[in-house]
């Protein structure tokens, strides 16, 4: 069988960038040797890719289905905006419109070097999309609304497809039970958006403008005893439950040391910074994150609130951080969020990641830079 043999002037290697690596690779992708060599440059057989060899990425948070709405919505009117402009627009589209979008869409993350995907979905529009991609997708159908109680609906849903489980949207959207039957069902990860804006926190207080939208609504809130968000979620979620935290920009560090703690398995930080970028000018608190220890992976939310799908858009907005971490979170930091990291976001012998590089990225200094790209190589 004939094979590859690939070598960049990094390799992400357990976390770590490292030189003079040669990646031996056979026909199916499957990675057959790693090895350390002095003379990579002269050596005979092995293709050269200048920049960063890694392995495909993992976007721990998506909602392929709203592709439709890419650049429909004005970008800094914040939550309460955001949350009203999507229900004035999503009407507009027809569904060869929305399947369409999903199509380019999810192309272009393969070519872009996505490996596998946490979709978030509210019905099975583009489901076809999913199953016929390149692409590894689990697909989560979020539950909410504080006055619904059909969880079946979305088990039902759930149970058509492979891949497939159903997830409470969020600590402010969801009704006691429903949360609870959900988070003690299964045993599927949890994506739950969490800490998006000030507002989630100030209902548990009765105050703030979700808090005033509620109360017009005469819609009733039967959680708010819980104290908080975080606390929620600890007192309604079992400790052995797969957990992502998504978006978390007004998580304090008690919050994240709360969360952290009463997990069997640390929860999986979900950072979407464009997203937070365009709805509020918020950033997520990437650097108590990192501080504390905590899982960190990346997603890219949707094209409804992001300009692009790209993977090192987002990387770049955490900031100044070195380019073995932030390369980590966008690879093993999403497998581990989905709890695929035994097959993929790793370059290791017996697996088969996807291979891609980072180009134009600082080499000397290992940082992201303005014009850094990645490119899938296989
Ligand atoms: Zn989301």
């Amino acid at each position: 069988m004939t094979k590859r043999r690939i070598a960049s002037h990094y390799t992400l290697l357990d976390s770590h960038l490292e030189r003079n690596i040669v990646v031996e690779i056979d026909t199916s992708g499957l990675i057959t040797a790693i090895e350390h060599v002095d003379n990579i440059d002269s050596m005979a057989g092995v293709e050269f890719y200048p920049g960063v060899l890694m392995p495909a990425m993992v976007n721990a948070h998506c909602h392929l289905e709203l592709s439709y709405l890419h650049a429909a919505i004005a970008e800094g009117t914040g939550f309460a905006g955001f949350a009203r402009a999507i229900g004035q627009v999503r009407g507009n589209y027809t569904t060869q419109e929305r399947v369409h979008a999903a199509t380019i869409a999810d192309a272009k993350m393969w070519e872009e070097g996505i490996a596998a995907v946490a979709d978030i979905a509210n019905d099975d529009l583009v489901m076809d999309v999913k199953q016929s991609s390149k692409i590894e997708y689990h697909t989560m159908f979020e539950h909410f609304g504080l006055m619904n109680n059909d969880v079946e609906r979305l088990e039902r849903l759930a149970e058509q497809y492979p891949h497939c489980s159903v997830t409470p949207h969020s600590t402010y959207s969801v009704n006691d039970a429903s949360y609870r039957r959900i988070t003690t069902m299964g045993t599927a990860q949890l994506s739950i958006h969490f800490a998006e804006s000030d507002d989630e926190s100030s209902l548990y207080r009765h105050e703030g403008s979700l808090w005033s939208w509620y109360e017009r609504m005469s819609w009733e809130c039967d959680f708010l005893h819980y104290g908080s968000p975080a606390r929620r979620i600890v007192e309604s979620t079992p400790r052995a439950r797969g957990v992502m935290l998504v978006h978390a920009t007004r998580a304090t560090e008690s919050d994240i040391r709360l969360l952290d703690d009463h997990f069997a398995t640390k929860p999986a930080w979900v950072l979407c910074p464009e997203s937070n970028r365009y709805i509020s000018r918020l950033a997520p608190p990437v650097d108590i994150l990192r501080s504390m220890g905590s899982t960190i992976a990346i997603g890219t939310d949707s094209l409804a609130s992001a300009r692009s799908l790209s993977m090192v858009d987002n990387m770049r907005l955490l900031g100044d951080i070195p380019l073995h971490e932030v390369l980590t979170y966008a690879t093993r930091g999403g497998a581990q969020a989905m709890c695929i990291d035994d097959r993929l976001g790793s370059i290791a012998v017996g697996r088969r990641p996807g291979l891609v590089i980072l180009r134009n990225a600082d080499l000397q200094a290992l940082r992201l830079t303005p014009e850094a790209k990645t490119y899938r190589l296989l």
